[in-house]
């Protein structure tokens, strides 16, 4: 399967409020989520989105954060699941 990885903003810390509904890539909240990436690898990598059916349950506890419009470019659409 295809991955990419996964980094945080510089800022990120900055932004991050503890929250399920902050960007997983800045950290800066999100009031409407609808753009989702999903972190494999023990939080190493995002899952290539056409892949997602080869996706295992591995020890690095998949799963699915959300992100902000503004990162989408940074991450590439590839990665990034939509809501519809
Ligand atoms: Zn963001």
């Amino acid at each position: 399967m295809r991955t990419k990885k996964y980094v945080q903003t510089a800022s990120y810390g900055e932004w991050e409020g503890g929250s399920d509904m902050d960007c997983a890539r800045c950290g800066k909240s999100i009031s409407e989520p609808r753009l989702w990436i999903h972190i494999v690898n023990g939080g190493d990598a995002m899952l290539h989105r056409d892949d997602e059916g080869q996706s295992v349950d591995d020890v690095g506890d998949p799963r699915m954060c959300v992100v902000g419009p503004e990162c989408t470019k940074a991450i590439g659409s590839n990665f990034i699941t939509e809501d519809v």
